[in-house]
């Protein structure tokens, strides 16, 4: 009997990254490539055509499976993608045109029609979320009767075999399901969304399909390999970790400051931006803080970032008392529309402004799982790191001291892992 592997895609803001692991999750097999930046034809929206995913999507799967050691034979596949970029598409599939991108700002008038909507603790507010791009789609580019609604993610899965309108309960939230009653809300409709527009959320890791006849000949996949439900690419991301009791936490330290913890139960604040994504029996609690790695690209070269990091005191702390932040603003972990950064007093040292910095984020990683602990009622217990400010070993000091719970690593750091682990779930 030749080993199962399971596949998991992740369809990244940058490319598309794809890996094969098997019943232990052992890696046998990746492949990625890039893509392109969206295009932008107006000030604020960013726009890119899905039938560039597919190909590259499939080029990547090609690579795969040429990578894939013999004995071994891939029973199922799961993709994650990011839940903000949306397309709308005709009752069989095929785009309407092209999809609005994660970071398209462009429907700031809908944001404030799902304001006067939504309860306050959907995932839907904004004007980057899903469900504002939809109702402007179905506005400005109003399509026949029976059309659907799809995440990059549900598309992509769609081009492999899955019938159409099947999407994940990950991806919905900010379409404006409810995770809690794990329904589309009668709310929607009040906004004008047909519900036969809204696709199947289906839990993570549950099998919806089998890939098509002629997409598995022609990409050298076995003609009864599963599809499995995915999520977004920042669940994956937290699955890859290996976080998985009550309790854990992951910190993404990337241009911003993300935190996220593992709960019994969910956490709604939408004053604070913090929501929470069902994982399993469990609930990921999340929120963001302004702060974060930009601010240290502001203030600092890649060079001084580097040998700073050298020169950290991890055990005597400067008592600088910064409130980094790159423009006037916080969100999370107190919501303060006006917070002015605070960086003074400045030391002639410059890697003791550093490391006052970094201190600072520490103590604001500190309030946010405080914050979170609070709401949902859940203890930390540990913390693992991912993102450009992982690597650094001083920092990570700093912030255990603080948090007072072990730091550990992560077992992995790329989503298209976390994703390959919801695949084996539905063949393992
Ligand atoms: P993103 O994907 O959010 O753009 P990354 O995960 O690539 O971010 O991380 C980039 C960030 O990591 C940069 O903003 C940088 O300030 C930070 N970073 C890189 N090296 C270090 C370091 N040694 N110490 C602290 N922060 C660092």
């Amino acid at each position: 009997m030749p080993d199962v592997l399971a596949i998991g895609v992740d369809v990244g803001t940058s490319g598309i990254r794809a890996v094969a692991i098997d019943a232990h999750a052992e890696t046998h097999a990746e492949a990625a490539l890039p893509l392109p930046a969206p295009e932008s034809p107006m000030a604020g929206w960013q726009e890119q055509a899905p039938a560039l995913w597919r190909d590259t999507l499939f080029a990547v799967l090609h690579r795969l499976v040429q990578d894939i050691p013999r004995g071994y034979v891939p029973r199922s596949l799961a993709l994650d993608g990011t839940s903000g970029s949306l397309l709308l598409t005709n009752a069989s599939g095929t785009p309407l045109g092209p999809a609005l991108m994660y970071a398209d700002r462009r429907a700031t008038a809908e944001a404030a029609r799902i304001a006067t909507a939504a309860p306050a603790t959907s995932g839907a507010h904004g004007a980057s979320s899903a469900l504002a791009k939809l109702l402007w789609l179905m506005r400005h580019r109003p399509a026949a009767d029976g059309f659907r609604t799809m995440h990059q993610a549900d598309w992509l899965l769609v081009q492999l075999g899955a019938a159409p309108g099947t999407s994940d309960e990950n991806n919905a939230l900010k379409l404006g399901y409810d995770p809690v009653e794990r329904r589309w809300p009668d709310w929607l409709e009040t906004l004008g969304v047909p519900p036969t527009a809204l696709p199947s959320a289906h839990v993570p890791g549950a099998r919806v399909g089998t890939i098509g006849r002629q997409t598995a000949a022609a990409l050298g996949l076995p003609a009864d390999l599963a599809l499995v439900a995915g999520t977004t690419d920042s669940m994956a991301a937290f699955i890859a970790t290996g976080a998985r009791e009550p309790g854990e936490a992951v910190t993404s330290l990337g241009s911003t400051l993300v935190l996220k913890l593992l709960c019994r139960q969910p956490a709604f604040a939408p004053e604070y931006g913090i929501y929470s994504h069902r994982l399993g029996d469990l609930w990921l609690a999340g929120g963001a803080s302004n702060s974060g790695g930009a601010v240290l690209r502001a203030h600092f070269t890649d060079e001084e970032i580097a040998r700073c990091t050298d020169a950290l005191h991890p055990d005597a702390p400067t008592g600088l008392d910064y409130y980094p932040l790159p423009t006037p603003g916080e969100r999370f972990p107190f919501a303060a529309p006006n917070l002015q950064p605070r960086l003074t007093p400045r030391p002639d040292d410059l890697c003791r402004y550093f490391q006052g910095m970094l201190e600072g984020m520490a103590e604001i990683e500190q309030l946010g799982y405080a914050h979170l602990q609070r709401l949902a009622g859940e203890t930390l217990r540990s913390v693992r790191s991912v993102g450009g400010g992982s690597v650094n070993v001083g920092w990570t000091r700093i912030r255990g001291t603080r948090l007072g719970v072990p730091m550990l690593n992560p077992t992995h750091r790329e989503a298209a892992h976390g994703t390959a682990l919801l695949a084996l779930k539905a063949v393992a």
